[in-house]
């Protein structure tokens, strides 16, 4: 097997290997690294996928994209996931009339720790193998942060910054992140909204010269590793649920914010995973939703709401879709992104019959949808879940099929969104042991402005000083 390349979006960037692309997050050009081909997997393979558990799978998977040692990269598959509290890592199971793949699983109760326990172990790796120091620069609407921050706290070579919304993540959200003392974890609320987060992001990574001189890296959901790590559900779901219902292919519905689970979908898809239909799911933010309606992308206003990981106007991974769409054509997605910048739209257009994409599909829950599907999960099924999980599981009864069966993705522990829960339920019935000992834990932040200058200096401050 020759070593995949990887490419830039914008097409304007030198291809680099996997361990190259782990490390860089965003390409100089301003674009995000897709593979040069994406593996198509055909019948016997797939076959004998089927009967894989998790990390095995997990392991067929990753080495497609990760031309790293065997041995190495099955080590680290086993360490990233030995510290979830299943052996499966991501089970399924049945409530009423879809499936749920319970992806909440990990150390910060977020399907987002599937990748970044992994991400954290190829960092170490990568660094090891080559020398040198990196420091991640992560924005974070809530969850993204806590799972980085348990992926490399600790971790040899690597620090990690985070930035995250003041006061706009849930109060246990920011004290996952804030009670983590490692010396190499360090949290930064900024006096902004996410997307304000994200663009300070942007804008530091958009230096080339700055970049390298301070080793950053990124653990955003632009990062390639993370991508495929969360193909991997897909596989598994759809194999446990096709199993138990004699189905030839399922439906998946998504909660999305920056596309990068979703994508993991697609991905899935183009490598001959029997996806009959991807539905997306958002909350009010519905930038998304509005796309697979009308072949529209336009931003909106930001709105709060009761699922914060989704608040988001601008998807960070939408223009890997873009890329795909356009057939790999990069002056293609670079016109668009242009026209984004200009205009804040972009129109890509539907087919004649409406349909702007045969696979996929969007749907938004308002907040009443949400507490309403949690409250009758409850209720019909006693089976509590997150006002996340909520979003798709609304949107996921528009679209249920006879002959494909529905997986709803459960991105989240309904632990982590007590209020929520309470609202809808009447009940204080959310709980975890890991979320309940965090009550009592010291925590240490900094709050700066959303200013570029500002979060520069404390990144150089804290780069000296602990050096
Ligand atoms: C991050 C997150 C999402 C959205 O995932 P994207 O990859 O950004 O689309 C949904 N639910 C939860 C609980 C999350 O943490």
């Amino acid at each position: 097997m020759a070593p995949m390349k990887y490419v830039s979006t914008r097409g304007r960037s030198p291809p680099l290997t996997f361990a190259e692309t782990v490390l860089a997050g965003l390409a100089p050009d301003g674009g995000l690294y897709l593979p040069a081909e994406i593996p198509r997997i055909e019948n016997p393979l797939l076959e004998a996928w089927r009967r894989l558990p998790y990390r095995d799978l997990a392991f067929e998977i990753i080495r497609l994209y990760a031309d790293l040692p065997v041995t190495e990269l099955r080590r680290m598959i086993e360490r990233s996931y030995a510290v979830f509290d299943v052996p499966d890592v991501c089970p399924v199971r049945r409530a009423g009339e879809v499936f749920l793949a319970e992806l909440f699983h990990g150390p910060t109760l977020a399907f987002k720790d599937i990748a970044l326990q992994l991400l954290g172990n190829l960092f170490e790796y990568v660094l090891a193998e080559r020398g040198g120091q990196l420091n991640i620069l992560a924005a974070t609407s809530g969850d993204t942060g806590s799972a980085a921050i348990h992926g490399v706290r600790g971790r040899r070579n690597i620090r990690i910054f985070v930035m995250h919304p003041h006061k706009r993540v849930s109060p246990l959200q920011e004290r996952q992140m804030t009670s983590v003392l490692d010396p190499n974890v360090f949290n930064i609320a900024i006096e902004g909204t996410f997307d304000d987060c994200q663009n300070l992001m942007k804008r530091i990574f958009g230096d080339p010269d700055y970049k390298v001189r301070h080793s950053l890296g990124s653990v955003n959901s632009i990062n390639w590793a993370r991508i495929a790590a969360q193909t991997v559900y897909y596989f598994h779901a759809a194999f446990r649920v096709m199993e138990q219902t004699g189905a030839a292919k399922v439906r998946f519905t998504v909660p999305t914010g920056n596309f990068g689970d979703i994508f993991a979908g697609f991905l899935a898809a183009r490598m001959g995973l029997p996806i009959e239909r991807l539905v997306l799911a958002t909350n009010t933010n519905d930038i998304l939703a509005r796309y697979f309606a009308t072949g529209e992308y336009r931003c909106g206003r930001l709105q709060p709401t009761i699922s914060p990981s989704m608040d988001i106007q601008v998807a960070s991974n939408f223009e890997r879709y873009l890329y795909l769409r356009a057939g790999g054509d990069a002056a293609r997605v670079r016109t668009w992104m242009d026209e984004f910048k200009r205009d804040g739209r972009i129109v890509t257009g539907a087919a004649r019959d409406g349909v702007v994409d045969p696979l996929l599909r969007g749907g938004a829950a308002s907040e009443a949808d949400t507490l309403a599907a949690i409250r009758e999960f409850d209720a019909r099924h006693h089976c509590l879940i997150d006002p996340h999980t909520a979003v798709g599981v609304h949107v996921a009864l528009s679209h249920l099929a006879a002959d494909a069966p529905m997986i709803c993705l459960a991105t989240a522990h309904p632990a982590k969104f007590p209020d929520a829960v309470r609202r809808a339920t009447g009940r204080d019935a959310a709980h975890h042991p890991i979320l309940d000992a965090l009550e009592s834990l010291p925590t240490r932040c900094q709050v700066l402005a959303a200013d570029e200058r500002a979060v520069r200096a404390f990144v150089e401050k804290a780069i000296g000083g602990s050096r």
